[in-house]
C-alpha cells in the first residue's frame, strides 16, 4: 500500500500522503494466520484442531487442561486465547476487562473485482483512517487489499452504547463521499480489543499469557500481531529454559514480563496518553498537521509504529501544543 490519508471524522481536514514510498502492508487475515500454523508445524509443533478448552487446573505438579474431546497435563501453559482467553480467566490474572480498557470494534469484509478496487483506491491501494468519526472517541479505517475491502470503526465501549450504528453509519459516510464503492452490509464481525491497559501481572506459576490475552496491543494503531509474535518467542524462551532445567518456580516466569516489558510494554504503555490525547483533540491535531509538514511526517511515523517511537511521541506532543500557542497567540493579534 502506497498511499493512504488520515482525516478528521467530518472528512474536512485530511493529511494526503503518496510520496511512493511503502506505508505499510495489508494481507489476509485467514492466509497469514494459515502461513503461521504451517511454520509452526514445520518447527515441529504438534497441532490439534477442533478442539475447544473447556477449562484450566493449576497443582504444585503440573497444569491440566480440560477440552470439550479430552484432558492434557502439562509442566507449563501459555494463555494464547486472545481477547478472551480461558488461561487468563481460570489462572486468576484477568477476571475479566472493564469497559474503559477494550475499544469495541465493528468490521466487514467485501470482495471486489480488482477493477472496481483500482478505480476506488488506485494501484497505489490509497487507505483512510478517520479520526473522531461523529465526536467518538474511536476511528474508522478504510483498508484496502488486492481483491478485498476491508471497513471497520472502532471506539471505547464504555463510550458509547450504540457503535453498530455509528459503524453502519461510518460506511455510508464513506460510500456518500465515494471513498468506497456501494455494498450493502449484510456480514459484520464484531470483536474486542483490549488496548487500553497491559495487565499487571502476565504470568503465574506454570503459567504465561501471551498477545491479546496480556492486553498487548498497540494504543496509537490498535496493531498486537507484531506483540503477539513478539511475547510468544519470548514466552517459548522461557518455557524451554524451564523445562530444559525442570525449574517451574516463579523467578523463570517473572523473567518472562520482565522481557516482555523491557522489549515493548513500557513503549505500548507509554503511548496511552498521546493516544487519548489524539482521539480527544483529533480534529485540532489533524488541522494543525494540515500546515505542517513536520507534524504531518510524525504522526504518519507514530501510526507506522516507526522510527524512535519515544522520540517520536515527544516531538509529536511538542510540535502540537508549540501550534496551539502560535495559532492563539496570531489570532489575538
Ligand atoms: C477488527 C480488528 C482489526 C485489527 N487490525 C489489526 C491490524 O491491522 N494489525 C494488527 O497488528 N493487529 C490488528 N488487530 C489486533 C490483532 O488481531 C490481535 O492483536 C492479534 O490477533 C492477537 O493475536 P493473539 O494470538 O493474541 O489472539 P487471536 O488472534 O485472537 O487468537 C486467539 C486464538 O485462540 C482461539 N481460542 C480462544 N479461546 C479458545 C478456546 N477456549 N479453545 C480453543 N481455542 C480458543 C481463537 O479461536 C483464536 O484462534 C485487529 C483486531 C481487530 C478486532
Amino acid at each position: 500500500m502506497l498511499a493512504g490519508c488520515i482525516a478528521s471524522g467530518d472528512n474536512k481536514h485530511v493529511l494526503h500522503y503518496d510520496s511512493g514510498e511503502r506505508l505499510g502492508a495489508l494481507v489476509q487475515r485467514s492466509s497469514f494466520d494459515h502461513s503461521l500454523l504451517t511454520e509452526a508445524r514445520k518447527a515441529g509443533a504438534e497441532v490439534i484442531e477442533g478442539e475447544r478448552v473447556t477449562n484450566v487446573e493449576f497443582d504444585q505438579q503440573a497444569v491440566v487442561v480440560s477440552t470439550d474431546k479430552g484432558q492434557y497435563r502439562s509442566d507449563v501453559v501459555i494463555g494464547a486465547g486472545g481477547t478472551h482467553d480461558l488461561v487468563a480467566k481460570k489462572s486468576g490474572l484477568n477476571p475479566g476487562w472493564k469497559p474503559d480498557h477494550v475499544v469495541l470494534s465493528y468490521v466487514v469484509e467485501h470482495e471486489f473485482p480488482e477493477t472496481v478496487m483500482d478505480d476506488y483506491f488506485t494501484t497505489k491501494r490509497r487507505l483512510f483512517f478517520h479520526l473522531g468519526f461523529k465526536g467518538n472517541d474511536g476511528y474508522g479505517w478504510v483498508f484496502p487489499k488486492e481483491r478485498h475491502l476491508n471497513v471497520g470503526f472502532g471506539a471505547l465501549s464504555s463510550t458509547n452504547s450504540n457503535l453498530k450504528q455509528v459503524f453502519l453509519d461510518y460506511v455510508k459516510f464513506c460510500q456518500d463521499l465515494r471513498i468506497v464503492p456501494p455494498f450493502s452490509v449484510s456480514k459484520m464481525q464484531a470483536a474486542l480489543i483490549p488496548m487500553r491497559r497491559i495487565l499487571p501481572r502476565v504470568w503465574r506459576a506454570r503459567c504465561m499469557l501471551v498477545g491479546d490475552a496480556a492486553g498487548f496491543i498497540n494504543p496509537i494503531n490498535s496493531e498486537g500481531i507484531q506483540y503477539a509474535i513478539e511475547s510468544a518467542e519470548i514466552a517459548a524462551r522461557v518455557t524451554s529454559k524451564m523445562v530444559r532445567s525442570r525449574d517451574f518456580s516463579n523467578s523463570n516466569c517473572l523473567e518472562y514480563q520482565n522481557a516482555c516489558m523491557a522489549q515493548f510494554g513500557r513503549r505500548l504503555n507509554g503511548l496511552r496518553f498521546l493516544s487519548k490525547m489524539i482521539l480527544k483533540h483529533s480534529t485540532l491535531v489533524i488541522k494543525s498537521a494540515e500546515n505542517d509538514p513536520i507534524l504531518k511526517d510524525l504522526a504518519l511515523k507514530m501510526l507506522q509504529n516507526a522510527g524512535n517511537v519515544a522520540e517520536n511521541k515527544r516531538k509529536l506532543i511538542n510540535r502540537f501544543i508549540r501550534n496551539l500557542v502560535v495559532n492563539t497567540v496570531q489570532k489575538k493579534h
